[in-house]
């Protein structure tokens, strides 16, 4: 596969978008530059006893709109450009679901899949110090992303409340229940991609009973995805993980194959046969009527995208599409929520936990479930009304709304002095 730089992506988009928003030459090169880039190279005590040197990265985009938000990821591929471009996405994203956030992203290149849990806290612990002065509940909150959860979040959130001398909750979301986490976050990303597909269904009237659903990814947001499409009736056929991926024609029975990746770290063992192997490539084009890339960037492309057989594709995972591929799609008919929106629901319950830290009140299910829905059915609605009146496919709509709050927060703000 063509290694794809995914700030280009990024940057691409925003030319794509700006030419409908006919805006100031001066503005348009304000969203394309990120605010704050924070790079840091830290020590760590392995177990092993020698001292390893990580390479970690914050980057705040925009605050205009409110603090800096987004995820931190762990992952060997982390780099700059890639962080750049996930901030960015983030302050899009913030923007398209209009919650009073700005974006930012953080990154360590690591191997976390090899690294004991205590390496992981060190590691965890010592980038936090490394970061501290950037963050914070009224700066920039980070959140979970690849191959980091709730219990990360839980040592951010301690390291961070030590510096300080006393607890800062609102430091980070998607932290555990017990730690001041909210009801509805881990669930949240892939609840919201299946809100959103559903919105899409409705519109192109495609039942959702019986709908055949593929899933790259099973993560926290692929696996929840899967197991909203399952409940409401719909056929996940196929799912993967970063090895392979699993396959089965009349349906996967979704809660057995993710609780066999659970507890053997794999998909299918030679026991429970839950359907064929496949590869993640064969995966991505296979016939069906929702596909949910919900694992990395660049996986759908010029290269495969005349070869997709989804009538939509529903982005859990961000840029996980070129704008090359978007084309191609749009004049195929394939109908994409993009990744701004469709994995927006996990921003909007982040907003929730940190709103609920501020105020140091507690929220129940049904509170969150509701106002998550109609923030992302609104959104929906609102993108949908773009694309058809700009004639523009729907990443393009979402990006002219979020862009455009962006740039009308900066006009009323002015520019300084
Ligand atoms: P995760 O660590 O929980 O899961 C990642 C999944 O991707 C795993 O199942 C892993 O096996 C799979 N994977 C890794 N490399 C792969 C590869 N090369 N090919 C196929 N699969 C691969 O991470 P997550 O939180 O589910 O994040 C997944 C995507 O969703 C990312 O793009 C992330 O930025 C995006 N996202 C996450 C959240 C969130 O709240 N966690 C919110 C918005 C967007």
């Amino acid at each position: 596969m063509v290694k794809v730089n995914p700030l280009d992506v990024a940057l691409k988009q925003v030319d794509i978008a700006a030419k409908h928003l006919r805006l100031d030459p001066g503005l348009i090169e304000k969203t394309k530059q990120t605010k704050r880039e924070l790079i840091v190279h830290f020590p760590v005590k392995m177990e092993d006893g020698t001292v390893k040197v990580f390479t970690g990265y914050r980057v705040q985009h925009n605050v205009t709109r409110g603090p800096g938000k987004g995820g931190i990821r762990y992952h060997p591929d982390v780099n700059l450009d890639e962080v750049r471009a996930l901030a960015m996405w983030m302050t899009w994203k913030a923007a398209v679901v209009n919650i009073p956030f700005g974006g930012a992203k953080g990154g360590v290149q690591c191997d976390p899949k090899s690294m004991s849990l205590g390496e992981l806290e060190s590691m965890t612990r010592r980038f936090t110090w490394e970061i501290a002065s950037l963050i914070g509940p009224d700066q920039d909150i980070p959140a979970p992303d690849v191959y980091t959860n709730p219990q990360v979040m839980a040592w951010i959130m301690d390291t961070y409340s030590i510096l300080k001398g006393y607890t800062v909750h609102g430091v980070v979301t998607g932290k555990p229940l017990e730690l001041g986490g909210s009801l509805g976050r881990f669930e949240a990303t892939g609840k919201g991609v299946f809100i959103t597909a559903q919105e899409a269904t409705r519109y192109l009237n495609i039942p959702i009973e019986g709908a055949r659903v593929v899933v790259q990814g099973c993560g926290n947001v692929g696996g929840i995805a899967a197991q909203y499409f399952d409940k409401a009736g719909a056929k996940v056929i196929a799912i993967s993980d970063s090895k392979s991926g699993v396959y089965n024609r009349k349906g996967l029975n979704t809660s057995e194959v993710l609780d066999c990746k659970k507890r053997y770290s794999c998909l299918i063992t030679p026991e429970a046969k839950a359907g064929e192997e496949i590869t993640n490539e064969e995966l991505i084009e296979l016939d069906c009527d929702i596909l949910v890339p919900s694992a990395l960037e660049n996986q759908i492309t010029r290269e495969n995208a005349p070869r997709i057989k989804a009538k939509i594709i529903a982005e859990g995972a961000n840029g996980p599409t070129t704008p090359e591929a978007d084309e191609i799609l749009y004049d195929r008919g394939i109908f994409v929520v993009p990744d701004i929106l469709a994995n927006a629901g996990g921003v909007t319950v982040s907003y929730f936990e940190w709103v609920q830290n501020l105020q140091e009140l507690l929220w129940n299910e049904e509170e969150i479930s509701e106002r998550l829905t109609r923030i992302l059915t609104r959104s929906f609605a609102e993108v949908l009304n773009i694309s058809r009146r700009e004639k523009v496919d729907m990443r393009t709509a979402a990006l002219i709304l979020g862009i455009g709050r962006v740039v009308e927060a900066t006009k009323l703000r002015g520019i300084y002095p």
